[in-house]
């Protein structure tokens, strides 16, 4: 047997057991070795029964008096009463539907017994103990459920933490000394570390709370340290791929700036200028532009774009749907109108739609031309040809704006150079993949190495400092922390039940104005009368809702729901209003179709989930209604009001909670007084655990690695010995283990 044995060769793991355990991902022994228990019970102090008190654990060792089974009179339940006796007293134990322990336990039997103790009106009593016989008195050293620190695991699959006892102790004894150590011992020897063996078995049976700790500390780290090295990996890997230069062009960038119907924020300059010396290098970008919203991302996109296409290459522009394609071809088009670029936008499911955009900025007049031209038109365009006068490669599109179709085969770029994506935390490995500039017609015909072009993704999402060190390790961070000039501050206010009447007026005043409101519900529709499973039926578009605890919000099923609200609206209470909804349920065409007319001014209410798309512009809507705020997180809420204040008119922001307690309430205040969503995203961090941020589930960072992404010094720590070890060893030649490690990593992540 070694580490890789299925665990259906473990003797004492029949067909139940093995299918329950397949079920939880365990597959292999080292799954099973590297289970990990979430807590422990402290029975290591075997005491004289005399001493037992009410309310507290204890742990006794005797002799069974008497054992017997009977069935409670009411409630019909099987009972197990056992009498234990020591040299200085004895007690009853009392178990629950478990009948067979009349045959397990004898009397006469020494064992040990641990747990809670209870009263009764016969006195103290032993309600449920762990029980253990005991072969030998004298020899108290072999104990597994009682007489120690007994490792609890996660109950799942109905596999109790007896069981794995059972199975893990002998399996962990087979294993002794054979369980590789994948940590490099200097790193063990400088941070003072558990080496493997005795990790795993403090972590399972620890001999004390301090080595148990100790055990889980050292696996924590080994996590994140992996953490590290799979992403300062993915970041060496980067440089070593070739891009093509581009030499900053000042000119033409201050023409730009000063073109522009304001000045930029100093945050702007400062992205822009490590965006631009990003783009000289030889090797690729890639970098994340962060920044709330409405702190002007686009226009710093723009300048990189700006400078792609004076060198005389192509940019590419993604945006994660139709809608917000369209809108940023506006935006482009407009700032670009005087600097001669053929923009162009491909919309459309594949081959359905021809007629495709395309914008040809003039030195004659200000009134961009806009022509329709067929799909293959188009991609002939953006695929270029050589001029045979000049015997020069052109391209007709220098800036192409659409949705992820962009990266479909069928799209070849001529001279791709730039991409950038907006809206998405990262390129993935494969989107880069498609992208290589391998199709690049013009570049493989110049020269015959492959070139990736640069990335650009941009995101609303602020990301914590000890998640950027993180899991967005590969990327380099450009971040806007500082707001146009002159933006009205939105209103914000929490507010009770029995204000709503009021709200309802205050909308009514708004839309009467032409202005228009967002209601977000936590949910899409209420559950069926099943209150006892209400948690997992109320759909919910929210990633994030469930490391809520349920204590701090009103039940599930009081929260409001779109389709409910919708209902409401448009029935009760502003029937002569129009009112439209918008979910995670309803199909992407119906989707976009609701938000353009939203867009447009032919809704006034919309009713929707926090789906409601990340930086649409509709600069009528003033006013944010969040319903049952409190099971938001405070970075999205953040994000959810940024959906108003995008004009000149003055904006507000709504939040609705039940909520009777003041911990509630106080999470919510941190938004009224919030400078920048970082700092929100750092409270939810602290409040709601890493788990609840975006793009951290799709790793599956193990429960007790994950608290430490909290950890800013440790992180800074691990980052930096990752970084030494691959300065000195970029392959991890002499580290074969840990290689292997990391290509489970890979596996398991796309970075994406
Ligand atoms: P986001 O970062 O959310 O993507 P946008 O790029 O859409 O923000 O910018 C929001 C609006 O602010 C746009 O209308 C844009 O033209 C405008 N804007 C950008 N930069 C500035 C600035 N420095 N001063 C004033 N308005 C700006
Ligand atoms: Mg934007």
């Amino acid at each position: 047997m070694n580490l890789e044995t299925p665990i259906k060769e473990i003797p004492k793991i029949g067909p139940f057991f093995l299918r329950k355990l397949q079920r939880m991902g365990i597959r292999k022994v080292k799954d099973i070795l590297f289970h990990f228990p979430h807590r422990y019970e402290n029975f290591s102090n075997i005491g004289p029964i005399s001493k037992i008190q009410l309310n507290q654990t204890c742990c006794v060792l005797g002799k069974i008096l008497e054992i017997r089974n009977s069935r409670t009179w009411k409630k019909k339940m099987l009972l197990t009463q056992a009498l234990i006796e020591d040299k200085s007293g004895a007690i009853k134990a009392v178990w629950f539907n478990q009948p067979y322990l009349n045959k397990v336990l004898k009397k006469g039997d020494n064992v040990c017994f641990a747990g809670k103790v209870s009263l009764e009106k016969d006195g103290l009593y032993l309600s449920n103990p762990a029980y253990e016989k005991i072969t030998s008195p004298q020899d108290l050293s072999n104990l597994t459920h009682t007489g120690r620190i007994v490792p609890v695991y996660p109950e799942t699959e109905g596999l109790s933490s007896r069981w794995f006892r059972y199975i893990l102790k002998p399996l962990l004894l087979t294993f002794k000394n054979k369980i590789p150590e994948t940590l490099p011992q200097h790193i063990i020897d400088k941070f003072n570390l558990l080496p493997i063996e005795q990790a795993i078995w403090q972590i399972h049976f620890p001999d004390s709370l301090k080595l148990a700790e100790k055990a889980r500390n050292r696996f924590s780290f080994e996590e994140l340290f992996l953490i590290e090295l799979f992403v300062l990996r993915e970041r060496l890997r980067l440089r070593k791929e070739k891009a093509i230069s581009i030499p900053p062009n000042i000119e033409i960038t201050r023409e730009f700036v000063k073109s522009l119907p304001f000045k930029l924020t100093n945050a702007q300059r400062k992205a822009a200028w490590q965006i631009l010396k990003d783009l000289e290098k030889t090797n690729p970008m890639s970098r994340l532009l962060e920044g709330d919203v409405g702190s002007g991302k686009t226009v710093v996109s723009i300048i990189a774009a700006l400078n792609v296409v004076k060198a005389g290459y192509q940019v590419a522009f993604m945006a994660p749907t139709e809608i917000l394609a369209k809108q940023h071809f506006k935006e482009v088009s407009k700032l670009l109108k005087n600097f001669n670029v053929k923009i162009a936008l491909l919309t459309g499911k594949e081959d359905k739609i021809i007629s495709q955009k395309l914008f040809r900025s003039t030195s004659k007049g200000p009134i961009p031309e806009i022509l329709e031209i067929s799909r293959n038109k188009l991609l002939d365009k953006v695929r270029g040809k050589i001029n045979p006068q000049t015997k020069k490669f052109n391209v007709g599109v220098d800036i192409l704006i659409g949705t992820h179709s962009l990266i479909q085969n069928k799209v070849k770029f001529g001279k791709l150079a730039l991409c950038v994506v907006d809206e998405q935390h990262r390129f993935g490995v494969e989107q880069r993949a498609k992208l290589t500039t391998k199709s690049n017609s013009y570049v493989s015909q110049d020269k015959e190495i492959r070139k990736i072009p640069h990335f650009l993704s941009m995101t609303a999402t602020p990301i914590p400092r000890t998640l950027a060190l993180t899991i967005y390790g590969d990327l380099d961070i450009s971040i806007l922390d500082e707001m146009p000039k002159g933006r009205k501050k939105i209103a914000t206010k929490i507010i009770l039940p029995q204000e709503r009447k009021k709200i309802y007026k205050f909308i009514k005043e708004r839309v009467k104005r032409k202005e228009q409101v967002f209601v977000i519900c936590p949910r899409i529709e209420s559950p069926k009368p099943e209150p006892e499973n209400s948690k997992t039926q109320g759909k919910t578009d929210l990633p994030n809702t469930e490391p809520q605890a349920s204590n701090n919000v009103t039940s599930w099923a009081e929260v409001k729901a779109v389709k409910e609200e919708y209902k409401k609206f448009s029935k009760e209470i502003f029937p002569d209003l129009k009112i439209a909804m918008l979910h995670g349920k309803m199909t992407p065409k119906e989707k976009e179709k609701t938000m353009e007319e939203f867009k447009r001014g032919k809704i006034d209410i919309l009713i929707s989930t926090s789906v409601v798309e990340v930086g649409i512009d509709v600069p009528k809507a003033t006013v944010m209604v969040i319903e049952g705020a409190e099971r938001f997180g405070l970075a999205q809420l953040y994000q959810l009001r940024g959906r108003v204040g995008r004009s000149n008119l003055q904006s507000y922001c709504l939040l609705f909670t039940d909520s009777k307690t003041g911990k509630t309430k106080q999470r919510l205040k941190a938004i009224l007084k919030a400078k920048n969503g970082f700092e929100l995203a750092q409270k939810d961090l602290e409040i709601r655990g890493p788990g609840s941020l975006y793009g951290v589930k799709q790793w599956g960072i193990p429960d007790l690695a994950m608290e430490n992404l909290k950890n800013l010094p440790l992180v800074e720590k691990t980052r930096e010995i990752a970084n030494e070890l691959l300065e000195k060893d970029p392959d991890l030649q002499n580290y074969p283990l840990l290689k292997k490690r990391l290509e489970g990593f890979e596996k398991r992540i796309h970075l994406e």
